[in-house]
């Protein structure tokens, strides 16, 4: 097995419904918030950190490719994270495997934390000079209401509000596989293919939500990916297979 090159995803999430990855509570604030969102301790920017993209992209494809164990309720396995040593198991080649006996190698994607783009502070601050990148968060109130004494029983949270962009930036590492072609290696083809996951699962991700309180409206995310030899970013109606395919493998 020989690492052999790495394709670079990037583009912008733009936010369409508030977004809540919760922080740390541990910090009290006065006047501080009950159920923050996740923000870098230095510059109090919120962020979407790789771990929440990267885990939603994979629990959703666990489900699209019929990989969670959902008929023994009760045991061990039940509804926990799919782990197996296949060594052309899309979900834990392309997102890990804590598999002891896997042959599958090193995770072939990272995903780093998603920061406020830069282009969306230049346009806020263009609409108002006093603009900071903290204004971007809204308390988002909610009720249970009690179905005998209507007595409501409120909670809030924070949210990244609408409209926010921020940049992402993924790896996807291409290694070069025991096969039966060329000298027995594969020259990379099985993780070439296993790319189109990662396509799959942005859309997955589109579809459902990010972070929390999704069933209830919040989270949804659109996706912009930068292809080559485009100025723009196309959204992920606009891409097919075939040109998410142009982004080149960069040699090691
Ligand atoms: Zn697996």
């Amino acid at each position: 097995m020989k690492y052999i090159g790495y394709k670079k995803v990037e583009g912008i999430i733009e936010v369409v419904t508030g977004l809540h990855i919760g922080g740390s509570t541990a910090i009290i604030e006065i006047g501080g918030k009950d159920n923050p969102v996740i923000k870098h301790p230095v510059t109090r920017e919120p962020y979407i950190p790789g771990s929440s993209l990267k885990g939603k992209m994979r629990s959703l494809l666990e489900w699209k490719h019929g990989l969670i164990n959902s008929a023994n309720p009760g045991s061990r396995e039940f509804g926990e994270v799919h782990q197996c040593d296949r060594k052309d198991c899309p979900v834990c080649v392309v997102f890990g495997s804590s598999a002891e006996k896997s042959s599958s190698g090193p995770t072939r994607l990272i995903v780093r934390d998603a920061v406020i783009c830069a282009d969306y502070k230049e346009k806020q601050k263009e609409k108002d000079i006093n603009w900071i990148p903290l204004d971007i968060t809204e308390d988002k109130y909610e009720n249970t209401i009690n179905r005998i004494t209507a007595k409501a029983n409120p909670r809030n949270f924070e949210r990244v509000v609408s409209g926010v962009e921020f940049s992402f930036e993924m790896i996807f590492r291409i290694f070069d596989m025991p096969a039966n072609g060329k000298d027995g290696f594969d020259n990379g083809k099985q993780d070439e293919e296993l790319f189109m996951e990662v396509l799959e699962g942005l859309r997955l991700v589109e579809s459902d939500a990010l972070g929390g309180a999704g069933s209830r409206g919040s989270g949804q995310v659109k996706f912009f990916v930068k292809l080559p030899d485009s100025d723009d970013n196309k959204t992920l109606d606009e891409i097919t297979t075939e040109t998410f395919n142009t982004i080149p493998t960069a040699k090691i």
